[in-house]
């Protein structure tokens, strides 16, 4: 059964989380550190399965998947995000889970009018060849939806 929560936007969830997760967070945050890695992916992680468990219906023990739309522009490496994912669902004792994230080109419009997408904001408009524009999308990092089990 597929839930959709493209409502739930990553990067704005602050969430009163469970005990158990909050729990679950220091051991994260010193895992990360230790290693070095960017702590915004998993940040990342953790406030869209925040969201994702608050959504009726939707526990760590029936939660089976994680679709997610990670823009182009967002500054979020999709190899990283994958992992964090992964890692929190460890944390909250989730069984198998698989992580679907899906990368979202740039998309620009042109001063001239035209929308079109990019690979990054440097590109210029195939119509008119200018390069000034703005970013209509592909900043965003969106939890689409999760699977659960049937039933
Ligand atoms: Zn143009």
């Amino acid at each position: 059964m597929k839930i959709a929560l493209l409502q739930a936007r990553g990067a704005a969830e602050k969430s009163a989380c469970s005990g158990r997760f909050q729990a679950s967070q220091g051991l994260l945050r010193g895992i990360f550190r230790t290693r070095g890695i960017l702590m915004h992916e998993l940040s990342l992680a953790e406030s869209m399965l925040n969201a994702a468990l608050r959504t009726d219906g939707v526990t760590a023990d029936n939660l089976t998947g994680v679709n997610i739309r990670c823009g182009a522009m967002s500054g979020v490496s999709v190899q990283t995000l994958e992992f964090c994912v992964r890692l929190v669902c460890e944390q909250l004792d989730a069984g198998e889970v698989s992580v679907k994230i899906e990368e979202i080109p740039v998309g620009l419009r042109c001063k001239c009018g035209h929308n079109y997408e990019a690979v990054d904001v440097f590109s210029e408009c195939p119509e008119c060849g200018g390069s000034e524009h703005g970013v209509i999308c592909g900043k965003d990092v969106l939890l689409e939806s999760v699977e659960v089990k049937d039933g």
